[in-house]
């Protein structure tokens, strides 16, 4: 029989009790996995265990393939108008809602993601957005009539285009979650999603909420699981039509290579970054600050879009880098529960490995660690808020990402100069110019080789904005009207009014 997770909160800022099934939800239903066998559930506070979940299987992915077919075919798809797909949408938005704090609690006790952020910022609240959204454009998806000659009746439907593979990363767990489910399902596909394995709850507890919706059974499904079992069987499986994945760039490699091999399936990845952050010498000082700290360092630094090569033009070198350094070290660091926190634990072990061996590399190759650099406190995956100085270009903690509180600052000269090292890069994520001068805010962010470019800020989303990366950061777009085109297929339909074959 599934697990069932049983948790009693008592922290300063959430007290509650939460208890629910942590089985694979396949047809409507929590089941244990074809094996039997489960994975731990790792709380990245103390490294000590949760709970367990149900380790799917491939052929957990065939059974779920089989309920999302038959749902995509009888009840959902073609068969439940957009208007009423919006309807669901919007109650679930609704039950996450009453559940937010639940949702938020959940989010901090799993991925370290302090409360105050998980509850209110980017985690609850903007996956509800998203949901939201996408909800409304349910019933605004139509194709159009082009016009050919008076003999001929031409138009186009976008119609969804079946069984959606999904792979998310635990980074913002839920919030990934949102931007997949949403937009799959306003456009009436039906979804066979893994979370990671590291961040499974606020998935699983989704689907406990959208069975009290009324989804019907097998529209969503979610088999947790190991990427190289599930996740592999997912973008392998050859009745799965699209794949939709975020996370790293290696992975997504893997992703696209498996679905070139299988049937070709649709692929849409949003992946990695190693995004540039200018400060000109007429930026507002205080601002730039602020929001390159908030930049680089939120959510550990395990953000795709960090902002983590930060330019500095001479000018302002120096005074920027005090006060930066002051608000870096200022940053409160420890349980993600406590009111004042910032900065919580690191996902994992391996990250926290990842992340000092980049550190380390850094040291080797002869940059210079201005502050941080080390492990904080003596339980969990805490590091220090890092910032390098004297880097090369060749460096590999200037070219790779490294998914940590770790932020390298270099000094440039004029515009020319800072806008070839920003574009030197495999990655095209995002980027953020700060300056007073609008021209030169304008056509900076015109030459930077990214999907979102900020101009006196960081970090900002909104669901009605696409959001996806340049060069080798990604395909497609998630979010905004755009990503509907990545879930529908565009049929054009022929009519002959009259005309005659000889
Ligand atoms: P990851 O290692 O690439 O894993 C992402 C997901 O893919 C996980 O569910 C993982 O399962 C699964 N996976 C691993 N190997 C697979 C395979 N061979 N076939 C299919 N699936 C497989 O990334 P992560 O470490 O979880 O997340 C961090 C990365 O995500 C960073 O690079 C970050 O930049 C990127 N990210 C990008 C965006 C964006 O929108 N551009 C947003 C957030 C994060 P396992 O956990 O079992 O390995
Ligand atoms: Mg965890």
């Amino acid at each position: 029989m599934p697990n069932i997770f049983t948790h009693e909160f008592n922290t300063p800022t959430y007290k509650g009790k939460v208890s629910f099934n942590t089985g694979l939800f396949i047809n409507g239903e929590f089941v244990d996995g074809s094996d039997g066998t489960t994975i731990d559930v790792i709380n990245p506070t103390d490294g000590k265990v949760i709970t367990s979940i149900s380790e799917g299987t491939p052929k957990d992915v065939d059974l779920a393939v089989d309920a999302a077919e038959k749902a995509f075919e009888t009840t959902w798809g073609l068969n439940y108008p957009g208007n009423k797909r919006g309807i669901l949408l919007n109650k679930l938005a609704s039950l996450m809602e009453e559940h937010i704090d639940e949702l938020g609690a959940l989010e901090a006790l799993d991925n370290g993601a302090r409360l105050s952020t998980s509850r209110v910022g980017a985690d609850v609240i903007g996956a509800i957005d998203c949901i939201r959204y996408f909800a409304g454009l349910a019933d605004k998806i139509s194709g159009r009539v082009i016009e050919t000659t008076e003999e001929r009746f031409t138009y186009t439907r976008h119609e969804p285009i079946g069984v959606i593979g999904q792979i998310i990363p635990w980074n913002f767990p839920l919030v990934m979650f949102a931007w997949k489910i949403a937009p799959a399902f306003a456009t009436g596909n039906t979804v066979v999603l893994k979370p990671s394995e590291f961040t499974p709850l606020t998935a699983i507890r989704m689907c406990h909420l959208a069975k009290e919706a009324g989804f019907p059974p097998g529209v969503l499904n979610v088999v947790t699981g190991y990427g190289n079992t599930v996740g592999s069987a997912i973008s392998s499986h050859m009745r799965i039509l699209k794949v939709a994945f975020t996370g790293s760039t290696v992975v997504g490699r893997k992703i696209m290579e498996a679905a070139a091999k299988s049937n070709l399936k649709n692929v849409t990845l949003e992946l990695g970054g190693k995004s540039p952050n200018i400060i000109f010498n007429d930026a507002n000082l205080e601002e730039a600050v602020n929001w390159s700290m908030f930049g680089v360092f939120f959510n550990q630094g395990q953000c795709c879009i960090a902002g983590s090569r930060i330019f500095v033009q001479e000018g302002i070198y120096d005074e920027f880098l005090k006060r930066f350094t002051e608000k870096s070290r200022s940053i409160k660091i420890g349980d993600p529960f406590a009111p004042d926190t910032f900065q919580g634990p690191q996902i994992s072990k391996i990250q926290y490995d990842r992340i000092m061996g980049y550190i380390d590399s850094g040291k080797k190759d002869g940059a210079k660690i201005h502050i941080g650099g080390e492990r904080h406190g003596s339980e969990g995956y805490f590091i220090q808020p890092t910032i390098f100085l004297d880097t090369k270009p060749d460096m590999r903690i200037v070219k790779e990402e490294i998914f940590g509180p770790v932020s390298i600052v270099i000094k440039f000269k004029d515009e020319e100069d800072v806008v070839r090292q920003a574009n030197d890069t495999v990655y095209g994520l995002a980027a953020a110019v700060f300056t007073k001068d609008v021209n030169r805010a304008i056509t900076t962010a015109h030459k930077l080789k990214a999907g979102s470019v900020w101009v006196n800020c960081y970090s900002i989303m909104s669901p009605n904005v696409p959001f996806g990366g340049f060069k080798q950061s990604g395909v497609g777009r998630e979010m905004g009207e755009y990503a509907l085109n990545h879930y529908t297929e565009v049929k054009a339909v022929h009519v002959n009014l009259g005309m005659k074959m000889m």
